[in-house]
């Protein structure tokens, strides 16, 4: 169930967009000189340079320290809106690796700088502290092997391992790149969340100065370009309910429940962008012989278009003001009045951003260099608020093989490879940061 903190309240007919997601925030203005200069993939100079060379050469052969890292941070419990105990220890990690102006944003972000040498371009990299997982869960990582088994240890500590392996590689080859590149853990990523942690890191002063945004999330080596937005709403059909004899004739919240959810149930949608729907959590009533006074359905809407996702949502709200009007006039002479209540619990911007943008061909090229394809794809991720609002960005995957994300039995399993993620992370925020 969604914390009440999180869900946006708006009564009646009127449209609801509780969240201001969509505002369009200045992109930096030499973007697209920097997407220009980013076009042919990872430049010579990085690819070429010994320095980088040691660095991956690092990640591959201090492999387990990563793992050590990937472990130690998943022990450390971080549900939703509860991320500060494992984002403090993040934060001490960060500056034990000598990055600097190491803080917490008031949102929860821990942000740490690495200093360009001259002028280039800044780059975000990121993943993501929180987990689905609520207060009290069992958080112990069992090892067995390159298999680990815990609750988060793919979906993100093996995003957050990736940012430290990286930090650490960088600074003991003392790679110098031109930009500054910001390491960043976000809060907020998963559902309940709702993006809060990138959302506010693009609505405050430092937003103007990045030009990319990278986050590593879960597992494998695809690269997220495009992203999936979401629309989530609780309806709520209130009466004041009375007895299923006794008060026989009132309008129900229940049947008109059932009317929205028989309308919902034939909305089309189009394959291509996909387009989904689904209800998922019905509640309400309170006993057989009861008209119910108060009867709700948890609406899930998603699409790789904008426009699509927002069609969608203009058909569901009619839809279900539809059910309330129909099941008032089933009873014409009915005294009780029937209310409808819409909390947005969610609100993801969509966004798509081609193949062919230089981000997006920089990530496939540095995989092409480990000897890796990497199958683009949409998401939905920390990268939704940029590539939204115009920002080059991307998720990329943090190597090795994860199963059960967001389930009890998560795993993650290094493999023979799985030093090659933080490897492709190091090789694409080097290329774009630029070297001499
Ligand atoms: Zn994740």
């Amino acid at each position: 169930m969604l914390p009440t903190t999180n869900v946006y309240r708006a009564v009646g007919a009127v449209a609801i967009r509780a969240i201001a997601v969509v505002a369009i925030l200045g992109v930096s203005a030499n973007a697209s000189a920097l997407q220009a200069q980013a076009a042919g993939g990872v430049p010579k100079s990085t690819a070429d340079n010994p320095k980088v060379k040691q660095a991956l050469a690092t990640l591959k052969t201090d492999n387990a320290w990563t793992l050590d890292q990937q472990v130690s941070i998943c022990e450390i419990p971080a549900p939703p809106f509860k991320e500060a105990v494992r984002a403090a220890e993040f934060k001490k990690r960060l500056e034990g690796l000598g990055l600097k102006n190491v803080r917490i944003d008031s949102e929860g972000n821990v942000i740490g700088e690495r200093p360009g040498t001259g002028k280039g371009p800044t780059v975000l990299f990121s993943a993501h502290l929180d987990t689905v997982f609520p207060e009290g869960t069992d958080v112990t990582v069992k090892r067995e092997g390159t298999l680990m088994t815990g609750r988060g240890i793919g979906d993100d500590c093996r995003g957050l391992a990736v940012l430290l392996s990286v930090a650490r590689a960088l600074r003991s080859a003392d790679v110098e790149t031109n930009g500054t590149i910001l390491f960043v853990g976000t809060v907020g990523e998963e559902g309940p969340g709702n993006l809060r942690g990138v959302r506010h890191l693009f609505s405050s002063p430092i937003k103007d100065s990045i030009d990319y945004f990278i986050s590593v999330d879960g597992t494998g080596m695809g690269t997220t370009n495009a992203a999936v937005g979401s629309h989530r709403y609780r309806v709520t059909y209130k009466g004041p309910g009375g007895h299923s004899f006794g008060s026989f004739g009132m309008s129900n919240p229940i049947h008109a429940l059932g009317r929205a959810i028989a309308k919902v149930s034939e909305l089309q949608v189009p394959a291509d962008p996909k387009t989904t729907f689904s209800v998922g959590i019905i509640e309400g009533g309170t006993s057989v012989n009861s008209i119910a006074f108060e009867t709700s359905m948890d609406m899930d809407m998603r699409s790789e278009s904008e426009t699509a996702l927002q069609t969608l949502d203009n058909q569901f709200q009619k839809m279900i003001r539809e059910a309330l009007a129909e099941e008032r006039a089933r009873w014409p002479n009915s005294k009780a009045a029937l209310d409808i209540v819409v909390d947005t619990i969610g609100i993801r911007p969509a966004g798509e951003q081609p193949v062919s943008a230089p981000i997006v061909q920089v990530a496939l090229q540095a995989a092409k260099s480990l000897g890796v394809t990497s199958p683009t794809g949409a998401s939905s991720t920390d990268s939704n608020i940029p590539i939204s609002l115009g920002v080059p960005a991307i998720t990329i995957d943090g190597g090795g093989i994860g199963r059960g994300a967001h389930s009890l039995s998560e795993t993650y399993d290094d493999g023979p490879t799985g030093w090659q993620g933080p490897q492709w992370a190091a090789l694409i925020v080097t290329a774009l940061a630029g070297m001499r």
